[in-house]
């Protein structure tokens, strides 16, 4: 097994390997006595590992129940989250008792609202069955649901008790889910680690996925250590995300994030080469998106975008801050003054 140390306020482990799945029920027994556990999935991923968790929590002692929502971002909606809030109150749960995300982004999105709002936070496991919340979401205690005006709009940051990754949970994911994945650990490379970009640039790297969730979830921890709520460094995490949020939306989620993330990253390093802010070329980004099967150009056009990013969680009064990939392994912030974004818009988004 891999274990990663997560020493945020409340310090907590990132455990990684496979068959972990099963071994849910004492590995969470280690950091929560047994008692009442609610396992927050979704419809697609339901029919294949709920029972195994639900049964491994309960040979540990746990008194645990299943909720399944709809499967989609479409879902990570106020009315699923009402839905959960109001099923934990009818079992009963108190703030001794605790959650279960077992999914991909959208559940642990999701599952991670719920515990820290209900009754003002209770603690919670998280359990990605995707590489993309393997490698991103599952760190860093972000947890938001969606407003029909944008994404991640309500949240809050609240750390899981434990993190339990077990990468044969990955071998059911069609090819999109790991090219999402790829497309984050990609933006990790560019943004610190040149030698991560290597490796996965040429796009055969899938037998390699737990060491790779190591990997990528140290170098997550390196940004997220000491700015858990995201005012300094852990903002370069948001590499590809300005222009990437904003196609997604645009897209109305027909684009999956790491599609969108390619496209933004992709963009991002154009617009910054252009503005003379880096002289990192966006080509080396574009052939590790295509042979990675992920897309590197939209048809939105900057002004669609620019309605978007000035909504961008990152605005402050009259600058966005952007990040620029200074080369394989470095990036910085710049805050782009708001009247000057429609201009890098365009330089990023016309070819
Ligand atoms: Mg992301």
């Amino acid at each position: 097994m891999r274990i990663v140390q997560i020493p945020t306020g409340a310090p907590y482990q990132v455990r990684i390997g496979e068959g972990l799945l099963s071994l849910l029920g004492e590995e969470t027994e280690r950091v929560h006595r047994p008692c009442r556990a609610v396992v927050i999935t979704e419809s697609n991923v339901a029919p294949l590992y709920l029972d195994r968790a639900l049964d491994s929590l309960r040979q540990a002692g746990f008194e645990a129940e299943g909720f399944v929502f709809p499967a989609g971002e479409e879902h990570k909606t106020v009315d699923t989250y009402i839905a959960i809030q109001r099923r934990l109150v009818q079992l009963g749960l108190t703030r001794e008792d605790l959650l279960v995300a077992l999914g991909g982004g959208v559940t642990g999105d999701m599952t991670g609202f719920a515990a820290a709002t209900y009754q003002r936070g209770i603690p919670f496991v998280q359990v990605p069955t995707t590489l993309l919340c393997a490698v991103d979401a599952s760190v860093g205690g972000k947890t938001a649901i969606d407003l029909p005006e944008g994404k991640n709009m309500v949240g809050a940051f609240h750390q899981p008790i434990l993190v339990l990754c077990d990468p044969d949970t990955f071998r059911t994911l069609p090819d999109q889910r790991w090219q999402d994945g790829a497309a984050e650990m990609l933006k990790h490379g560019v943004i610190a680690d040149g030698d991560l970009f290597g490796r996965l640039k040429e796009g055969r790297w899938r037998e390699d996925a737990a060491e790779l969730v190591e990997r990528n979830v140290a170098i997550k921890r390196s940004f997220v250590v000491g700015d858990e709520k995201d005012r300094g460094k852990r903002q370069l995490l948001n590499f590809g995300h300005t222009i990437g949020h904003a196609v997604e939306a645009l897209s109305h989620f027909s684009l999956s994030h790491g599609q969108a993330v390619a496209i933004g990253m992709i963009a991002e390093t154009r617009a910054a080469r252009r503005m003379g802010w880096t002289e990192l070329n966006e080509e080396i980004l574009l052939e590790a998106a295509e042979k990675n099967g992920l897309p590197t150009r939209t048809e939105f056009t900057p002004g669609q975008v620019l309605e978007i990013a000035l909504r961008d969680k990152k605005r402050r009064s009259d600058t966005l801050g952007v990040v620029v990939p200074l080369g394989l392994g470095a990036a910085r912030l710049e805050q782009v003054p708001v009247n000057l974004l429609p201009e890098y818009l365009e330089k990023g988004l016309i070819l």
